[in-house]
């Protein structure tokens, strides 16, 4: 099965979500970490969201989960009019943060509680896409 591209979704990232979505890029999902918290920010902040302590530390997490939920986009919006139908999906990560993510299996092959790794990006034009899984 061949993962698929989908269009850049984020072209303005904050600051803070640069070294999330440069992770994405080499394959790589990359999660803030709060050191006094002891726990995973998500989304990607430049501070804590339950402490408030700046951020310093980022984790890489293997980029393996399950699909907690998902929907069929049929007609995707913009750009990604041309990739629809395709699957939405919330994807329960093994270490605990629950992402929102697309999928790139069709629809007709995905179901909640499928396990999922995170798909590299075969486009090289660098843009920040939005993390993508494939079925394992
Ligand atoms: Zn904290």
């Amino acid at each position: 099965m061949t993962p698929r591209d989908f269009p850049a979704t984020d072209p303005q990232a904050q600051p803070e979500e640069v070294p999330f979505y440069e992770g994405l890029l080499v394959g790589e999902f990359r999660v803030p970490w709060c050191s006094r918290c002891q726990t995973f920010v998500w989304r990607p902040k430049s501070h804590c969201t339950a402490c408030y302590d700046a951020i310093s530390d980022w984790r890489v997490l293997p980029g393996t989960g399950e699909i907690y939920s998902y929907c069929v986009v049929a007609k995707g919006d913009g750009a990604f009019a041309s990739v629809a139908p395709y699957v939405l999906a919330w994807v329960a990560l093994d270490e605990g943060p629950t992402v929102l993510a697309n999928i790139a299996d069709g629809p007709d092959l995905v179901q909640i509680g499928y396990r999922v790794r995170l798909s590299v990006p075969t486009c090289d034009d660098r843009a920040f896409r939005g993390p993508v899984f494939m079925l394992s």
